[in-house]
This record gives structure tokens, sequence and C-alpha cells, in this order.
């Protein structure tokens, strides 16, 4: 099975692609924590993404591309996998959709995780993040058991410096721009389900379960 998660930033992608993950027995790829973990490591990838990242601004299409195709080909994806953050323009979905092809395999499902600006900007905001194994928490909607400490590893969360509200916004504004118009690509292929994303994660993930199946 091989589904991509699409919708803004803070609709939940993360949250629930690492759910279903575990759920669903596939592999999880994230592009934004494939590019963290190149800027954490100092990489030349890193090196030229933090810039884009630090702004809310996308990295280029050829720099994600190709560290997401070199990621998708490793042996662990076999059995399918999660997108979460990628595609994020038409042109990696081309991209994606050429490199699938060509080894005779296609996208299942796209869902779109539809979500309210406001209900958005109050997750981001709040979000916390585990630094060693990337779980999402939240100040007040899901707040860990021991402050700032990860319930699932213990390691020490923290705020990522894209969720401040201004740069909140300006993510919110290039995903309008360069990433909504994904959701008419798969709807053109017949492969997109829309979901209230606004609702409680657990009614979100059985709703994507459901579908998948
Ligand atoms: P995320 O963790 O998905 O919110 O991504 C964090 C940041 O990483 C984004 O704001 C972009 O700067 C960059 N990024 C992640 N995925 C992509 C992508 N598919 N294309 C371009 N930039 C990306």
């Amino acid at each position: 099975m091989k589904i991509v998660l699409l919708g803004p930033p803070g609709a939940g992608k993360g949250t629930q692609a690492k759910e279903l993950a575990k759920r669903l027995k596939l592999a999880h790829i994230s592009t934004g924590d494939l590019l963290r973990q190149n800027v954490s490591k100092d990489t030349a990838l890193g090196k030229e993404a933090q810039g884009y990242m630090n702004k809310g601004a996308l990295v280029p299409d050829e720099l994600v591309s190709k560290m997401l195709i070199e990621r998708i080909t490793r042996a662990d994806v076999k059995d399918g996998f999660i997108l979460d953050g990628f595609p994020r323009t038409i042109a990696q979905a081309e991209t994606l959709d050429a490199m699938l092809r060509d080894n005779k395999m296609m996208i299942d499902l796209a869902v779109y995780l539809d979500s309210t600006e406001k209900v958005i900007i109050q997750r981001l905001s709040g979000r916390l993040v585990c630094s060693k194994c990337g779980a999402n928490f939240h100040i007040t909607n899901m707040p860990p058991k021991i402050n700032m400490v990860c319930d699932g590893c213990g390691s020490s969360l923290y705020q990522r410096s894209d969720d401040k509200e201004e740069t909140i916004r300006r993510r919110l504004d290039v995903y309008k721009k360069e990433s909504a118009p994904v959701i008419q690509y798969y709807e053109a292929k017949g492969k997109l389900e829309r979901i209230n994303a606004d609702l409680d994660a657990g009614v979100v993930l059985d709703e994507i379960i459901r579908l998948a199946k």
C-alpha cells in the first residue's frame, strides 16, 4: 500500500503517519524529518536546506526529490509507505509518479487532511517534538506526562524553530500557493479522499484506516 498524506502544516500529517505506519506496517517517510536530520548532522544538503526551512519556504524540488528517491528505494519500503510532507508541488508529484511508474508501482491513496486556519495555528504554536524519536505532543491538547520529556523514549522535547506564529503564516501562504494544487492532481487521478482533520486525532486515524482497507 502506498499512501500520501496531503494537507496544510498542522493538519496532523506527522501524527497520523506515525500511527498509520505502526498499524499498517508500512514505512513512514517524512521529508521534513529527513531534512531536519540533515540539518542537525550538518550535511551539504542540510546546509543548503536550512535557510529555506527557517524562512518557512520550500526547499527546491530537485534537492527534496533526490533525497526522497534515495529513501524510497531502500529495503524497508518494499511493502509500501506513507508519505508525509511529499509531494508539496506538482513537479514533486510528477517526479514521484514517474519514479513509481518506472518500477511498475503507483500511489494507491491520497488522503487530504483538511483543517481550518484557526485550528492549525493553535496546534502548531503549541507543538512540542521529541528530539530523539520525533513524537509530537502539544502544550495543552496533548501534554507530556513529565514537563518537556517524551512519554515514549524519555528524551527532551523542543519547539520547532519554524513553529513561531510569523513563520507559521508564511508556511500557510506557501502551502496555499504551491502545495494546494497537488490536491487537484490526485483528485484528477481518482485517488483523493478528504477528511475533516479538525476532528479528534483518533477519529481521523480510524477513518484513514477504513479508507486504506
Ligand atoms: P514539515 O516537517 O513537513 O512541516 O517540513 C518542514 C520544512 O521542511 C518545510 O517548511 C519546508 O521548508 C521543508 N520541506 C519538507 N518537505 C518538503 C518538500 N516536499 N518540498 C520542499 N520543502 C520541504
